[in-house]
C-alpha cells in the first residue's frame, strides 16, 4: 500500500487574491473557519461528562449480539431493589464481633448473585474521616462495610438520604470516593449541586439505565449548593428537569426519592402527584425509601411506584421495621416486563434472609362448601 504523500505547506496555504476586499474576505473567512475548527476541537476534547469526573457509562458498550438487525432481543435482564442498608451502630458491631463484613447479606446472596444490577438505598456515609454532627442518630460505617457491599454485589447506590451528611461533607466526599474506587456507583450527591442532580448512567450489558436519587427529609444544610457538597434535594421542579435532561440518554430512568413519614403505611398526598408527575416526564419506575416500613406498590400509566421498599439491613428495635421488600424487575426489549415484589425479613443477626413462604390457604373442603351454598341460599 502507497503512504499518500503530504501536502507542502504552501499548497495547503489559501491563495491571496491581489484584491485587497478580496484579501480582507479571505482573512475574515480563515478566522471564521479557524474558529469553527476551535469549536470543533474542543466539542471533541469535551464531551458531555458527568461533573463527577468519571466515565458516564461504566461499562463498555455491548459488543454486537449475533440477533439480526432489527431483530427484538432476547435475553432478560434482572434488575434488583432493595430498601435501606445502614452499617453502622448494631450492624457495626455484629460484623466486627464476627469479624465478617458481608455478614448483612450472606443469608440472601443467591437472590443477589441472580441478578444483572443490584441497587439499595445506603443509609450512612462509608468514611472514617469528617466530624459528627450530632443530628438525631449520626451514623457512619466503618471502611470495612464496604467489603460487604462489594461481595453483595451492589452496583448503584443511592446517598440522598437524611444519614449521608451526619459526619458532614469531607466524610461524605470521602464515602463517595471510596464506593467509586470500589466499583460501586453512588448516586445523588455530590461536591456541588449539579454532580448531585446528575444521573449515574450504568450500562447493564448493552442496557442503558440511568439512576436518579433525591432525598426532602431534614437536616437541610446537607443540600449540596452551587460550591457545596452535599446531596440532591427533592424539589420538584429541578427533579422534572432532571428526569427529562436523563430521558435521551438513556433506555430507563429510574428515579429513588428518599421521602415520606417514618412508619406510615401509606405515602402522602404529595407523594403521589409527585410521582405521578415523574412518570408524565419520562421516569419508567419510581423506588422510594425513608419510611422503614413497606408501603404500597402503584401501578401508573404503564409504569410502576414503589413508595417506600422499607428496610433491607438495620437494627432498629421496632419489630415493623424488620420487614421489607425487594423488588425484581425483569427488562425484555429494553423496557420493564415484570415488576415482582419479594418479602424479606431481618433477622436477629441484622441480616436479610426472604420471607419463609406462607402456607397456602387450604381448599375448601366439601362440607365447608356445601355449607357455604347453603348459607348463600339462606341469604337470599
Ligand atoms: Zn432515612
Amino acid at each position: 500500500m502507497r503512504t499518500p504523500r503530504s501536502l507542502p505547506l504552501q499548497e495547503a496555504a489559501a491563495p491571496t487574491s491581489l484584491n485587497p476586499r478580496m484579501n480582507d474576505l479571505n482573512r475574515r473567512l480563515r478566522m471564521g473557519f479557524l474558529a469553527a475548527m476551535a469549536l470543533a476541537g474542543w466539542c471533541v476534547l469535551n464531551p458531555l461528562t458527568s461533573p463527577q469526573e468519571v466515565s458516564p457509562w461504566q461499562a463498555a458498550p455491548p459488543v454486537a449480539t449475533s440477533s439480526p438487525a432489527g431483530a427484538p432481543e432476547k435475553r432478560e435482564r434482572t434488575l434488583l431493589f432493595v430498601g435501606d442498608v445502614m452499617l453502622a451502630r448494631g450492624v457495626y458491631a455484629r460484623m466486627e464481633t464476627q469479624d465478617d463484613w458481608a455478614l448483612p447479606f450472606e443469608k440472601i446472596a443467591d437472590t443477589l448473585r441472580n441478578a444483572d444490577l443490584r441497587f439499595c438505598n445506603l443509609e450512612c456515609p462509608v468514611s472514617d474521616r469528617g466530624h459528627n454532627l450530632h443530628h438525631l442518630y449520626s451514623f457512619r460505617a466503618d471502611p470495612l462495610a464496604l467489603e460487604g457491599l462489594k461481595a453483595a454485589g451492589f452496583n448503584v447506590v443511592s446517598q440522598a438520604n437524611n444519614h449521608a451528611y451526619d459526619w458532614g461533607p469531607e466524610a461524605l466526599l470521602d464515602s463517595l470516593e471510596r464506593l467509586r474506587a470500589a466499583g460501586i456507583r453512588p448516586v445523588g450527591a455530590g461536591q456541588n449541586d449539579m454532580a448531585a442532580h446528575y444521573p449515574a448512567l450504568v450500562n447493564v450489558d448493552g442496557l442503558r439505565v440511568a439512576f436518579l436519587a433525591y432525598v426532602e427529609i431534614d437536616p437541610k444544610e446537607a443540600m449540596a449548593g452551587v460550591d457545596r457538597p452535599g446531596v440532591a434535594w427533592l424539589e420538584p421542579a429541578r427533579v422534572l428537569a432532571d428526569i427529562r435532561f436523563a430521558r435521551p440518554l438513556a433506555d430507563l430512568v429510574i428515579v429513588c426519592p428518599h421521602w415520606g413519614v417514618e412508619y406510615a403505611l401509606k405515602p402522602t398526598r404529595n407523594q403521589v402527584e409527585l410521582a405521578h408527575q415523574m412518570i408524565d416526564a419520562g421516569a419508567d419506575l419510581i423506588v422510594g425509601s425513608h419510611p422503614h416500613v413497606v408501603q404500597a406498590l402503584e401501578p401508573y400509566h404503564d409504569r410502576w411506584i414503589a413508595y417506600s421498599l422499607g428496610n433491607f439491613v438495620f437494627d432498629q428495635k421496632n419489630s415493623a421495621t424488620h420487614r421489607g421488600l425487594m423488588l425484581k424487575v425483569a427488562v425484555r426489549d429494553k423496557q420493564i416486563a415484570d415488576v415482582t415484589p419479594v418479602p424479606i425479613n431481618i433477622n436477629s443477626s441484622f441480616q436479610a434472609v426472604l420471607t419463609p413462604a406462607q402456607p397456602a390457604t387450604p381448599e375448601p373442603t366439601l362440607v365447608e362448601r356445601k355449607s357455604a351454598a347453603a348459607h348463600a341460599q339462606s341469604a337470599r
